[in-house]
């Protein structure tokens, strides 16, 4: 009887036991993963950088599904400020099973008219900021020989984008760590992914004009934008033991955009 609700409640919450650390979690695709990773029952640590009530909110809302989370503030783009909230994390929760790099920005422009304050600040957060929380956190994943991390890069990373050289070269580089790192930990019990969305519906992509959208949406064979949710399905199955013999994949969530 023990037996059958114990695998009743793996399957219902199969992260139960597992932290994860969610980067810029307040909204969007960040809050869409954090509420998706703990209704499997995962303790999550809610990143934001700006959005604070956000961040605060999502955490609020695991809380009354009977979950576990905190806020944590942290600008990824700060090497020193990533090391503090990875030991924050593991010291309140004992162990940090699944990271997910979701923070990210766009400062789109073309490559004429582009400054070197966008290119910079773009790569500083967008691949930066991931190498900051790997560097830190694989401490804990060697120790525990265990470890799920999850890069949240871009189709434009595969394909480039007119007007977003800093962002494509930012997300393109994130394939580069995801493959190199996944290689150097494959043999030690921790995987590496990289998920890679294509047009969804978040404020990034709220700020696009009608005629940019309809251009994209031109070229999405399903005819349609994806919803942040769609892309948290991906990350929760990478996040869990389902995805076990997988690591150094890019998946595209995208609408058939990119193939
Ligand atoms: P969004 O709604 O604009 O949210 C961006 C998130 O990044 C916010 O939570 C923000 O946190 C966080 N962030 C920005 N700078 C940060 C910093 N320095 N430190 C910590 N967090 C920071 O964007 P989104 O659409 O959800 O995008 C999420 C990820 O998916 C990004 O990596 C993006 O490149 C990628 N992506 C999105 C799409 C799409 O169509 N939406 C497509 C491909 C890839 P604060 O507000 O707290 O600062």
């Amino acid at each position: 009887m023990m037996e059958g609700t114990e695998r009743n409640n793996e399957a219902v919450r199969p992260l139960l036991g597992k932290t994860a650390l969610v980067t810029g979690a307040g909204r969007g695709i960040g809050r869409a993963v954090a509420l998706t990773l703990a209704s499997q029952g995962a303790a999550v640590a809610v990143n934001y950088n700006g959005s604070e009530a956000q961040a605060r909110e999502v955490v609020a809302q695991i809380e009354s599904m009977g979950g576990q989370a905190q806020a944590v503030c942290c600008d990824v783009s700060d090497f020193a400020a990533c090391g503090k909230m990875a030991e924050e994390i593991a010291a309140r929760y004992g162990h940090v099973d699944i990271l997910v790099n979701n923070a990210g920005v766009t400062r789109d422009n073309l490559i004429l008219r582009m400054t070197e304050e966008e290119y910079d600040r773009v790569l500083e957060i967008n691949l930066k900021g991931a190498f900051n929380t790997i560097r830190h956190l694989s401490r804990y994943f060697l120790k525990q020989r265990s470890g799920k991390v999850i890069n949240i890069t871009s189709v434009s990373g595969i394909m480039g984008n007119g007007g977003q050289a800093n962002y494509a070269a930012s997300k393109a580089g994130l394939i580069g760590l995801t493959k190199s790192v996944a290689r150097e930990l494959a043999g030690k019990g921790i995987s590496v992914n990289a998920v890679a969305p294509g047009f969804i519906d978040t404020d990034m992509t709220g700020k696009l004009s009608d005629s940019a959208r309809g251009k994209l949406l031109e070229r999405i064979p399903m005819g349609h934008a994806g919803a942040a949710e769609d892309v948290a399905r991906l990350v929760a199955f990478l996040a869990g033991a389902g995805s076990d013999y997988i690591t150094g994949q890019v998946i595209c969530v995208d609408g058939g955009m990119c193939m």
